[in-house]
């Protein structure tokens, strides 16, 4: 059986039809699920009885449960939840100015292994369904809500563990419910999706549609840094990467990308690095995010000393390529990608 929360409601309303139903009948089933919140079909006073024994032979309610909970002196809060088969994903809160920021696991581990990631030290065991994903959401929107009901989740970034364009049917699923005016009717600008560069998934996305941010995982200049940080830099070198980028720009009315750039100390984050960066991305008029490297395991990668950061930083803006150091969260609490759920893994 399905869960419920696993349907966009373009899917659902296919589903309804097939199942005899008027297409109204989605928007219904979506209005109890995301804006009254009803955890059962029984509630769905406005749906005949008859029918909602057949919803209830066909959907669960299925949602991850949440498991261990790390809440950071700055309000970051992360949490561990476990799947239906045993296995566990994290999901982070962040509290900015402008609102709570989820950022959501994707995968059951990851098999990109980029070098400077805890993420991969677990490979893949599987993808998420869009209700997996989507039940990261709805516990920090929930718990958001219960603590004071003025707030809610107003962003949401998929940007946890694994690769979004390796699931890339129920990613897009997910979008489409947080999306949606009928579901969590969170703004497409309000969502971002995080590729360590998978070509045919980013060409794929750029023709969907959608007003969502695109957003890099670059890390390197050239093939031969980046072909050390990233194996997926063999599949998809820069030479393919950046053309796909610029594709996506014509394809989606001009959106821009935001490239992510961890610095990492001699071996990324020299000027003459900052010089080729600022080349190499200056045709896709994409944005810079930097990012001090977090230190999560034994690799031998050193965070870049702050005076570097602000060299590369001063180096792109007098290029014109606007660029922002990232603000760093939770690191009281293994906010890093995976190192919750790698920590809880050993016992510890
Ligand atoms: N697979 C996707 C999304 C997951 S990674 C991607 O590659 O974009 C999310 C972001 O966290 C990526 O930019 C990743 O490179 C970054 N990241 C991973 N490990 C990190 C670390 N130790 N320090 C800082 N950022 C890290």
């Amino acid at each position: 059986m399905t869960s419920i929360y696993s349907y966009s409601l373009e899917d659902l309303t296919k589903l309804m039809q097939a199942m005899g139903q008027s297409s109204y009948r989605s928007k219904q089933i979506f209005s109890w699920l995301y804006q009254k919140r009803v955890a059962s079909f029984d509630e769905m006073s406005d749906i005949a009885k008859g029918f909602r024994e057949r919803l209830k032979e066909n959907f669960n309610f299925y949602r991850p449960t949440m498991r261990l909970k790390q809440e950071s002196s700055d309000g970051t809060i992360k949490c561990l939840f476990r799947l239906e088969d045993g296995q566990e994903v994290e999901g982070v809160l962040m509290h900015y100015v402008y609102g709570y920021s989820v950022c959501v696991s994707s995968q059951v581990g990851c098999n990109m292994s980029c070098a400077f990631c805890a993420s991969g030290l677990l490979k893949k065991k599987r993808n998420l369904t869009p209700a997996e994903m989507l039940g990261q959401v709805l516990y920090f929107d929930e718990m958001l809500r219960a603590r004071d009901p003025s707030t809610h989740v107003t962003h949401v970034v998929v940007m946890g563990t694994g690769e979004p364009f390796d699931n890339y049917d129920n990613v897009l699923s997910f979008i489409r419910i947080i999306n949606s005016q009928f579901g969590l009717d969170i703004g497409a600008r309000h969502i971002t999706v995080s590729t360590c560069g998978v070509v045919p998934g980013i060409l794929k996305f750029g023709k969907e549609g959608l007003q969502v941010n695109l957003a890099i995982s670059l890390h390197a200049p050239t093939n031969e840094i980046r072909d050390q940080l990233m194996p997926i830099n063999h599949a998809y070198p820069l030479e393919q990467l950046i053309p796909a980028i610029i594709q996506y720009g014509k394809d989606s009315g001009g959106r821009r990308v935001t490239f992510e750039y961890i610095l990492i100390k001699d071996v990324n984050d020299t000027i003459d690095c900052a010089r080729q960066l600022a080349k190499l991305i200056a045709p896709t008029f994409g944005y810079v995010n930097l990012i001090p490297y977090n230190p999560v395991m034994e690799n031998g990668f050193e965070r870049s000393p702050d005076q570097n950061i602000e060299l590369f930083h001063n180096f792109l803006l007098q290029k014109h390529i606007k660029s922002t150091v990232r603000k760093e969260f939770g690191s009281d609490i293994d906010a890093a990608c995976g190192q919750l759920r790698a920590k809880h893994k050993d016992g510890n």
